[in-house]
């Protein structure tokens, strides 16, 4: 049997799985995250579906992606000898304006994608040198991209554009919305468990150490809160969310701080470690008593509860609410917090059923559905892939995933 091996490839670490492809979907039978990559410290830890643990410390550290790799397919080759990989399908954040779906990757498609680096500085290097070491290690198998970007490309054009002359519209400076690939497994999950709250206008809220909320149509992105780069809309972990570009303005003009020094304050400094002074983590902040920490969750919860209002306004109306990420998945407080005095919008949650973390978390009445519903980007990279090894077997994983009807794309539609 053929196998795929997935990689998403961020500045310090390196996620993988390994999938086997029977005839229906892909099967994950490893999963794992390289950690510390450049620093001291590193580690490699994996599960097997089996339940066994595999990888631990690196006694003499890992020096860059290539070496991350290396390691990764070390112990894939160690532990799954019989492994034949047919497809490396990996998570690339930029795929630009065009791209709305997954592509083979060549050397021109590679170099094609390097041009985006400056869009996505912090990410798109990192995601291409995966890229080049799984290429060299795996010369003969089809190495496929999938972007954070293109589930967004059906945003209508007033969603897609900021009120600047439009010919930095036309240079790329667009909202192009992220974490695509756990929206494209929500809404593919909805299709198949919930047809009729996929044909309708739903809230998915991907809250993580990245957060974000896309309002969809048909399955499809209306809107996004993330925008130009991943710092945009809900706070996080060490990112702000949404700023005033003015403070920017202010740091540089009035404060001296250079671009390296407002690039680490926004993305590594700032949301919940920079309100609380604590953790970027949410489970420290729950159970720390300091008043610092409880009002990083309130603003988390409170710019949560205003994108929530403002994709409803965009939608034109609310069928259902999905939480995802590991928030959304696991904190029932930050669950309560976002859904509380939601009425007016229909949203009635049922505490105990959210604190069981129940798949469907409002109650009977309520007129809008809530949802918990684990994410699982991998597959979604894994299906891809898939595609491109056995077009006619996987033809089918297409439909899963694919929406009744577009929603105009020309602004005429939810704007
Ligand atoms: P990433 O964006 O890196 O994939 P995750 O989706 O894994 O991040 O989410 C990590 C966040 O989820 C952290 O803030 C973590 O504290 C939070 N989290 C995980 N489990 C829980 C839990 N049981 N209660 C509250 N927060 C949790």
């Amino acid at each position: 049997m053929s196998h795929v091996i997935t990689l998403n490839a961020g500045s310090s670490s390196l996620k993988f799985g390994l999938f086997s492809l029977p005839s229906d979907d892909p099967v994950a039978i490893c999963t794992g995250i390289v950690d510390r990559i450049g620093s001291a410290g590193a580690t490699i830890r994996a599960k097997t579906s089996d339940g066994r643990t595999l990888g631990g410390d690196v006694a003499d550290g890992i020096a860059d992606h290539h070496e991350a790799l290396n390691h990764v397919l070390d112990l894939i080759i160690q532990q799954f000898p019989a492994a034949n990989i047919a497809a490396v399908g990996h998570r690339i954040v930029h795929g630009g304006p065009d791209h709305d779906q997954p592509i083979l990757l060549t050397p021109e498609s590679l170099a094609a994608l390097d041009e985006l680096s400056p869009f996505a500085p912090l990410h798109q290097p990192y995601n291409l040198s995966g890229v080049r070491a799984s290429v060299e290690r795996f010369p003969d198998a089809v190495q496929v991209a999938c972007f954070d970007t293109a589930f967004h490309r059906s945003h209508p054009w007033v969603n897609d554009t900021f009120a600047l002359p439009t010919e930095y519209y036309d240079k790329g400076v667009r909202r192009y919305g992220f974490h695509g690939l756990s929206y494209e497994y929500i809404s593919g999950h909805l299709a198949k468990t919930a047809p009729l709250l996929h044909g309708g206008r739903v809230i998915v809220a991907h809250l993580g150490n990245g957060a974000s909320m896309c309002g969809m149509i048909h399955g499809r992105s209306v809107g996004s809160s993330m925008g130009f780069s991943a710092i945009d809309g809900l706070p996080m972990g060490t990112r702000c969310g949404q700023l005033d570009p003015g403070v920017v303005l202010y740091l540089m003009d009035q404060k001296g701080m250079s671009v390296d020094e407002i690039t680490e304050l926004l993305y590594r400094k700032s949301g919940l470690l920079g309100l609380s002074g604590l953790s970027s983590d949410m489970r420290t902040l729950e159970k720390s008593d300091s008043g610092s920490a409880r009002r990083a969750i309130s603003y988390f919860n409170f710019r949560a509860r205003r994108e929530l209002g403002a994709l409803a306004a965009v939608l034109g109306g609310l069928d259902a609410v999905v939480f995802t990420g590991g928030i959304g998945e696991n904190s029932a407080l930050v669950r309560e917090r976002i859904c509380v005095n939601m009425g007016w919008l229909g949203i009635e949650l049922d505490h105990d059923a959210n604190t069981d973390h129940a798949r469907i978390i409002s109650t009977p009445l309520s007129r809008v559905q809530v949802m918990v519903i684990p994410t699982n980007e991998e597959l979604v990279i894994a299906r891809a892939a898939a595609r491109f090894v056995y077009p006619h077997m996987y033809e089918t994983l297409l439909d899963k995933a694919s929406p009744a009807a577009p929603p105009p794309a020309d602004g005429s539609g939810p704007e």
